[in-house]
């Protein structure tokens, strides 16, 4: 691939997906970065009529506030002597904005700062939290690097403009922000219309396929035409900023890195876009995930190298748990979530890091 890429033209459809060897966030394979993705609970305010059966709950499950605090301690202890010391923690639910200690956990996160390479934040929300809330919120995660917000909107409950008034509030005091738009074919049209609204106010729109029951593939019944328009998506503000510029780098937005088997790099934004390409099957890989990387999971509190796989878990957030003392082969048929799927990993074999300073490949 040439240095004077224009990515303004970047075509994902031509990303050699069945010659990849290496996957992953930019973020992850760049710095001593320890993942941790965590289901505060599946308690949701919100009754979408096409959200699985498993991804809500109406009965407030929430831990503990001191035992999501001494779990967070834990993890980086068991980072740090991984040699990590850079975290990335992305919270979600149900709603997360409605854990009880939510604002508490993010102040003790963000106070830890001065002990870290580098600390960032992720929620996944409905946004249905007041404004008022979200003044607190950029409050409590005021000194971390980066703060990012991916706000589902759902058409059934949210008002339009109050969403997009609270995204820009958020935008305006330096919080990432991403709407996330689950494409129904039944409904493609209208929820198209409304991504352009949001488009428009400047504001970056992911559009994502509906997926079946056991998020393995996306939902049947969307035209060729919708499909394209899935494949190749909105484009988002930064991207569109490297057009005018004509960046020779890929732009921060261009989140996840791709290595085919001549050593070439490719570019996607969101991992979300992979099971577009039916690209989630990295059995025998080997993958970071578990140990440097993990999952949190309600309503058990299970601990797990991450959200796809059948690996044993690692523990139980009430009874403990160990991280992988080195990356393992992957032996999951299906990588469907996001959140895994960005998590470095390499075809058996590869001898390219996983992180700065990697030599685990030499072992093999
Ligand atoms: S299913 Fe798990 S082990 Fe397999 S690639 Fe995904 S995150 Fe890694």
């Amino acid at each position: 691939m040439s240095d004077d890429l224009n990515f303004s033209d970047y075509d994902f459809t031509k990303i050699p997906f069945d010659r990849l060897v290496r996957v992953g966030q930019r973020s992850l394979l760049g710095k001593d970065l320890f993942c941790v993705s965590w289901l505060l609970g599946r308690f949701c305010n919100y009754r979408c009529t096409y959200c699985w059966p498993y991804g809500r709950s109406d009965k407030k499950d929430h831990r503990p506030t001191e035992l999501v605090l001494s779990t967070l301690d834990e993890i980086k202890r068991q980072a740090r002597d991984r040699g990590f010391n850079s975290f990335h923690f992305s919270f979600s639910g149900g709603e997360p904005t409605l854990h009880p200690g939510y604002l508490k956990i993010l102040h003790h996160y963000n106070d830890d700062i001065k002990n870290c390479n580098y600390q960032s934040v992720h929620m996944t929300t409905n946004l249905s939290a007041g404004i008022g809330w979200f003044k607190k919120y950029v409050v409590a995660t005021k000194d971390l690097h980066r703060v990012s917000i991916t706000a589902s909107f759902h058409k059934e409950f949210a008002n339009q403009e109050q969403f997009r008034d609270k995204l820009i509030f958020l935008q305006e005091n330096k919080v990432q922000t991403t709407i996330n738009m689950v494409m129904v074919p039944e409904r493609f049209e209208l929820l198209w219309e409304d991504a352009l609204f949001f488009h428009e106010a400047g504001l970056n729109v992911t559009l994502k396929p509906q997926s079946n029951k056991t998020a393995t593939k996306i939902v049947e019944g969307y035209t060729e035409g919708q499909l394209d328009r899935l494949q190749q998506g909105m484009p988002q503000r930064d991207y569109t900023t490297a057009r005018l510029k004509k960046k020779k780098q890929a732009p921060p937005l261009m989140q996840v890195e791709f290595i085919d088997d001549k050593g070439n790099p490719w570019y996607m934004d969101q991992a979300e876009r992979f099971n577009c390409y039916d690209f989630n099957n990295f059995k025998g890989w080997e993958c970071s995930a578990g140990y440097r990387s993990i999952i949190i999971r309600e309503p058990d509190g299970s601990i797990k190298r991450s959200y796809s796989c059948n690996d044993e878990p690692l523990g139980n957030i009430e009874t403990g748990f160990n991280l992988f003392p080195t990356p393992k082969l992957c032996m999951t048929p299906h990588c469907v979530s996001s959140a895994d799927s960005k998590i470095p990993k390499r075809k058996l074999g590869t001898k390219l890091p996983l992180w700065p300073g990697d030599k685990t490949f030499e072992a093999r």
